[in-house]
């Protein structure tokens, strides 16, 4: 099973591996450079080398990158949208840079502009990509709020069919906290959440699993991550998750609170033990 965390960068991207094995994980994913700024990571070649080996030594992959929180290609401001274009590039770079095989990020909001318009802001920004071979660009559904595109399973597909770049360096990553968020229920609703899944998206469209749990309803539009077991998709949602078939070969990748006192590790035990 591929299990992992987010971890932290801080003192160097090669640390993350060593902060990986100490939680228990065997993929992951990670920032390269600050999650609420525009500033990405350059990594010269020792940096790179440096991470490349240590995750070879420990077997660990695969890993993410998680774009910035910033990043919005469905704005209709050319300003932001340019800006957000060249940050993704970078973040592409990094992960070319360090052998890591996907980057993750949030499509963005249309903020008033409409739906219509932000889809064709997005694949216009995805066009002007170069994403290097190797990594895969993928778009994470999210939960919904405002003028946020990606919440429905179909409106991630038209994100990646929409632009001329070639489906094979585009994907999916299922947050399951945004998914509840957005009204796909994990639980009693579990298979048919995977059959619309696979109808409005395709299941094989899909690389990465986010797993949170959820502190909010479900449809609730809100997305507040609460450690597994203990929010409102709770160990019924998660056993389901990571007992059926569709996702076995998948990543998974946990985002859980690390303030609090309860580390990835327990949460990583916690997933675990539900695989029967
Ligand atoms: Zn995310
Ligand atoms: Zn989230």
């Amino acid at each position: 099973m591929k299990i992992g965390a987010h971890v932290s960068v801080a003192s160097g991207v090669e640390k993350a591996i060593e902060r990986q094995e100490d939680v228990g994980g065997n993929c992951g994913q990670i920032f390269a450079g600050s999650p609420r700024t525009w500033t990405v990571a350059e990594y010269d070649e020792d940096e790179a080398d440096g991470f490349r080996q240590a995750r070879e030594e420990a077997g660990q992959g695969p890993y993410a990158i998680h774009s910035t929180y910033l990043v919005n290609l469905a704005t209709p401001k050319d300003d932001l949208h340019e800006k957000s274009i060249n940050c993704l590039q970078k973040e592409l770079d990094a992960a070319d840079a360090l052998g890591v095989e996907y980057v993750v990020f949030h499509p963005g909001a249309h903020t008033g502009s409409g739906v219509e318009n932000g889809l064709e802001r997005i694949a216009e920004a995805v066009d002007a990509l170069e994403i290097p071979d190797g990594v895969t660009l993928l778009f994470e559904n999210t939960a919904g709020k405002g003028t946020t595109l990606g919440k429905e399973f179909s409106q991630l597909r038209e994100m990646f069919e929409r632009p001329e770049t070639p489906e094979d360096d585009l994907g999916v990553c299922v947050d399951t906290c945004h998914a509840h968020a957005a009204g796909y229920d994990l639980t009693d609703g579990f298979d048919d959440m995977v059959e619309e899944l696979d109808a409005d998206l395709g299941i094989e469209n899909v690389e990465v699993l986010h797993l949170n749990d959820s502190k909010d309803p479900l449809g609730s539009e809100k997305d507040n991550h609460e450690h597994i077991g203990e929010g409102e998709i709770g160990d019924e949602g998660f056993r389901n998750v990571v007992n059926a078939d569709e996702f076995d070969r998948l990543p998974m990748v946990l985002e859980t609170p690390t303030s609090d006192g309860k580390s990835y590790k327990e949460n990583i035990e916690k997933i675990r033990s539900l695989v029967s």
